[in-house]
Order: structure tokens, then C-alpha cells, then sequence
């Protein structure tokens, strides 16, 4: 009976999960499909924490999984409620994390359930792998020959089966862990851009070692446990080279993403997110869990479509992300080129443009998310509407610090789907356009991705605002954006800058325009 309840938990589980993804990608539903798809998740977590049997067994423990249910409870709340909105990344990066330390802490215990038999109630061993891992015991200790035993090859081929599910676990779930620790210093600034000649070979080398190191675990090592008789002590070298796997996976996370900096951490941080889901779905494999395993596949699905879009977003092939060391390290002359003048706009004549427009673009950028100015941005919309003035806004997929930065934010402000533009239609749409608004946007209007071959940025594909009739860029000084380098489009003749924090520049241009 229990168990039945508990698989109609786990298949709402799974249907909200799917549900809440399919809300997600919509902003005036995303929030409910948040709650939905927590809601099942907390279904699915009661459900097994009460109903779960192993050998028979409810699961034991009750202290130590309320003391981590209320410690992790309170931690995720109190910072989800205290994040920032332009801290946001650094957070989901945390986050995505620790669900790869969960995954690879999962391996650790499992592998150590498997490789020492335990007959203790709420062991989550199943009968037949105890059998193995018992007869695994009897071999080490010299007591029976594989002749007498009960093992088939259906037991070898299960350990096998299993101690593959623990590694792909362990690597996956290590290597999202560590990258994510380093991109998350990198995203608050704490850690810095690191590269180093022969690092790609360095990196590929390191992750033939892993997948070896993982091959010799599961045939070599295994069959000969299975096999022979050994004086020694066989267990030992079973632990030696996972806890060496292990370390390597970590070492691998760091030196993958240490040196990816300039534009192109989205990629990275998509692709560990699609590293958990499939480290988590392993968990899923191991505990027999349906909801455990259409979670982890849903992240890694969506996380891997997500690096796909990214991929072409920022004209990146997955091979150089997988490698590593691209687009971090920035050319010196990128910096130090002599660009020019730019000239400024006053806030009367910024004012007098705009209402004056036929059709104005807005480019939204990670400065109008740090001065928090969505609500004031959606009043000048309205604004130079109610004058008659078609407004838009021009979306870029990398703009901000997470994927779908922009638009998170502007819906917080009620600005309708329909006014955003994807970035090909908008650059459809700059050449009939009167006045594009930048507003603290910086690397996705930087026209070096596409004229200098040099920039860190070359080859990202970009809003190309400079062929609207006029541009008006609103940052608070000339410092760079995340890339670290000059903008050609603030020195050019149809350039104006508008110098000022964005929110207290569009409060000001709101009361100008009303002069107007
Ligand atoms: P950028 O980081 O290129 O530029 C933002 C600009 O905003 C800065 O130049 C800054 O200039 C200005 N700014 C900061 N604060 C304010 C403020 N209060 N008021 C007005 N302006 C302000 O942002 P973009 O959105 O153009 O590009 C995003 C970059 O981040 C890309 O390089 C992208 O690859 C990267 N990235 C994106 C992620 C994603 O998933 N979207 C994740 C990680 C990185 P000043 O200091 O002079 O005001």
C-alpha cells in the first residue's frame, strides 16, 4: 500500500516538475511554475522520507535528516530572500554546486555500501549486490573460492553496472562542484581570470587520466577482486583509485573553469548546470527513483539545450568550452588602442530626442539591473508611448549575468512580453529606427565582436545599434563592462553618452520629457 502511494507521489512529483519547466519559459508564468515544480519536489521529499522502504525497512536516521532538512531549509531561504538581484548568478552558481557535492557525496557513500557488505536495516543495498559485495569480503578474506559461491555473472555485470552509475556520479557531480565553487568566485569578483601555455592540453590530459582511471575501476580492478584470490589487501587499491578519481574530478572543475573569463562564463555556468542534472539523474539510477531521475534529466536537458543557445549566442563551439581557456585572456593592444573622443548629450536634449521619435529601441544591459531602474524604464516607455512614439526593447541572450537576466527583469516591472525583441529581430529593426537608448549595456553593443579579430569578444554576435539613426548610452563613467575592454561605439560620430546612474537619469529624463 505504502509503496503505491509513494510511486503516485513520485509520478506527481515527476508531471510537476515537467509542468513547472513548461511554466518557466514564459515570464508572466515563471513564478507559479516555480512553486509548482517546488511543491512537487516537497511531495516527493515527504513522501520518501516516510514511505521509502529498503529491505523491508522505513528509513531510519530521523534526527540527522530533520537537523539537514532544517539547516538547508534555513540557509536557502534566509539567502534567496537576502540575494541581490545582480547577485543572482553568483548564487544560482552556489547553488548548482552544492547539487553536484550532493551527487559525488552520494557516490562516496554508496561505493563505500558496496564494496563493504552491511546487513543493517535500511541499508540501500539490494539483496543481490549485499550477495556480491559479501562474497567480495569472503574472496578478500581467503575463506571461499569463487567455485562455492553463489556469484553469476549477473552479479558482476550488476556491480559493474552500479560501479559505473557511482563513478559517472562522482567525476560529473565533483567536476560541477569545483567548476561551480571557482565560477562563482569569478562572478563575485573573487577569483581572477588564470591561464597558462599548454593549459588545453593540460586540461584534455587530466580528463584522459579520469576516464582511465574510471575504466581500470570497473573492468580491470574489479574482475580481478572477482576472480582470484588475493593475499593483499584488494579493497585498499579499490579505495585508492576512487578517492584518487575523486581528487582528480576536483582538480579538473578548478582547471576547467579558472581560465574562462571575458564574455564567456553563460556558456560555462549552462553547461555545470546540465553537469548536475545528469550527476543527479546518476543518484536517481543507484536509489531506483523515478522523481530523483526525471529531475536530474530535466536539468540536464534543459541546462545542455541552455549551453546549446548559449553556444550560438556567443558563437562559441562546445569543444572550446569543454577544453577550456577561451576568451579570458584579452589582447593588450584591446586595451590600449587610442579611440578617440566621445561626445556627451545633455538630459534636455536626450529628453527632447526621445519624445520627438517615431520609434525608439531600448537595450537593457547588466547597469540597468545593479541601478535597479526597471520600474523607471517602464515609465519612459509608457511615457513616450502616451506621445505616440513606438517603443521596443532589444534583447540580448547574454546580457546581464544570467541567462534570461533581462528578462526576469523587466517583467518584475510589468513591461509586456510582446515589446521584446529577440536579438536577430531587433537587428532587423536598428536601420528604421530613430533613437536607440542603451542603458547600461556595455559587451553586447560592443562592435569589436565583429571588427577586430584581436578583441576577447570576436566572433559573439551583438545588437547592432550603430545602424539606428542616433544611439544614447547611459552608464555611469567609460570603464569597461564584463569583458574587460573598450567600446568603439561610444567614440563614434552617431554616439552620444548620457553619464549617470539609470536610475536617476531616467527620473530626470521622465521629468524633462514631461516639459516637453
Ligand atoms: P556589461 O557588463 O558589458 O556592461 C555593463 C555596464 O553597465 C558597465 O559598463 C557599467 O559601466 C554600466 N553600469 C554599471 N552600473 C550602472 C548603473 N548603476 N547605472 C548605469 N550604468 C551602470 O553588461 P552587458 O549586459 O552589456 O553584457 C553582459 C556581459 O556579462 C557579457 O560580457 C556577458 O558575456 C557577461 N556574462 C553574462 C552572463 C549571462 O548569463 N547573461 C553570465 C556571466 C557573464 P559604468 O561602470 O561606467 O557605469
Amino acid at each position: 500500500m505504502g509503496s503505491s502511494i509513494l510511486s503516485i507521489i513520485y509520478l506527481i512529483g515527476s508531471v510537476t516538475f515537467i509542468l513547472g519547466l513548461k511554466m518557466l519559459s514564459k515570464p508572466d508564468t515563471a513564478r507559479k511554475g516555480n512553486l509548482v515544480a517546488a511543491a512537487g519536489m516537497t511531495l516527493a521529499i515527504l513522501g520518501t522520507i516516510f514511505l521509502y522502504k529498503t529491505n523491508g525497512e522505513h528509513l531510519h536516521n530521523y534526527g540527522w535528516i530533520t537537523a539537514g532538512l532544517l539547516i538547508g531549509g534555513i540557509v536557502g531561504v534566509l539567502s534567496a530572500k537576502k540575494v541581490k538581484m545582480t547577485a543572482m548568478p553568483e548564487m544560482v552558481s552556489m547553488f548548482n554546486g552544492m547539487g553536484g557535492a550532493c551527487a559525488a557525496l552520494i557516490s562516496i557513500v554508496e561505493f563505500n555500501h558496496l564494496i563493504h557488505f552491511s546487513s543493517q536495516p535500511g541499508d540501500v543495498i539490494k539483496d543481490g549486490m549485499s550477495q556480491l559485495t559479501k562474497l567480495l569480503q569472503q574472496v578478500i578474506a581467503n575463506s571461499s573460492s569463487m567455485a562455492n559461491s553463489d556469484l553469476n555473472l549477473n552479479n558482476i555485470i550488476d556491480f559493474r553496472g552500479q560501479l559505473t552509475i557511482i563513478l559517472l556520479g562522482l567525476i560529473i557531480g565533483s567536476v560541477s562542484f569545483a567548476g561551480s565553487v571557482v565560477a562563482w568566485g569569478k562572478l563575485s569578483g573573487k577569483v581572477k581570470d588564470f591561464s597558462f601555455n599548454g593549459q588545453h592540453i593540460l586540461n584534455l590530459l587530466v580528463m584522459a587520466v579520469l576516464v582511465i582511471a574510471a575504466i581500470v575501476l570497473v573492468v580491470i580492478v574489479n574482475d580481478r577482486l572477482l576472480t582470484t584470490q588475493t593475499d593483499g589487501n584488494p579493497l585498499l587499491v579499490l579505495k585508492l583509485l576512487f578517492y584518487s578519481i575523486l581528487l582528480l574530478s576536483l582538480f579538473y572543475g578548478v582547471l576547467f573553469v579558472l581560465p574562462i573569463g571575458g564574455a564567456d562564463m553563460p556558456v560555462v555556468i549552462s553547461l555545470l548546470n546540465s553537469f548536475t542534472g545528469v550527476a543527479a539523474a546518476c543518484g536517481g539510477f543507484l536509489y531506483d527513483n523515478p522523481v530523483m531521475l526525471t529531475g536530474g534529466i530535466l536539468v540536464g536537458s534543459a541546462g545542455t539545450i541552455l549551453t546549446i543557445l548559449m553556444c550560438k549566442a556567443m558563437n562559441r563551439s562546445l569543444k572550446n568550452v569543454l577544453i577550456g581557456s577561451f576568451g579570458g585572456v584579452k589582447t593588450a593592444n584591446a586595451d590600449n588602442k587610442d579611440q578617440g573622443v566621445y561626445k556627451e548629450i545633455s538630459l534636455n536634449d536626450a529628453a527632447v530626442v526621445l519624445a520627438y521619435a517615431n520609434k525608439v529601441i531600448i537595450v537593457p544591459g547588466y547597469g540597468l539591473a545593479v541601478a535597479q531602474a526597471q520600474h523607471a524604464c517602464h515609465e519612459l516607455e509608457k511615457m513616450l508611448e502616451d506621445k505616440g512614439v513606438i517603443v521596443k526593447y532589444a534583447i540580448h541572450p547574454v546580457a546581464g549575468r544570467m541567462p534570461g537576466h533581462m528578462n526576469v527583469l523587466l517583467a518584475e516591472a510589468d513591461v509586456p512580453y510582446e515589446k521584446l525583441l529577440e536579438m536577430e529581430d531587433a537587428n532587423a529593426e536598428f536601420p528604421t529606427t530613430d533613437v536607440v537608448l542603451v542603458l547600461g549595456a556595455n559587451d553586447v553593443v560592443n562592435p569589436a565582436a565583429k571588427s577586430d579579430p584581436n578583441s576577447p569578444i570576436y566572433g559573439m554576435p551583438i545588437l547592432e545599434v550603430e545602424n539606428a539613426k542616433l544611439v544614447i548610452v547611459n552608464k555611469r563613467s567609460m570603464k569597461p563592462g564584463y569583458a574587460g575592454i573598450e567600446n568603439d561605439l561610444f567614440f563614434q560620430p552617431k554616439t552620444s553618452m548620457l553619464f549617470g546612474d539609470a536610475k536617476q537619469v531616467l527620473q530626470h529624463l521622465l521629468a524633462e520629457i514631461k516639459q516637453v
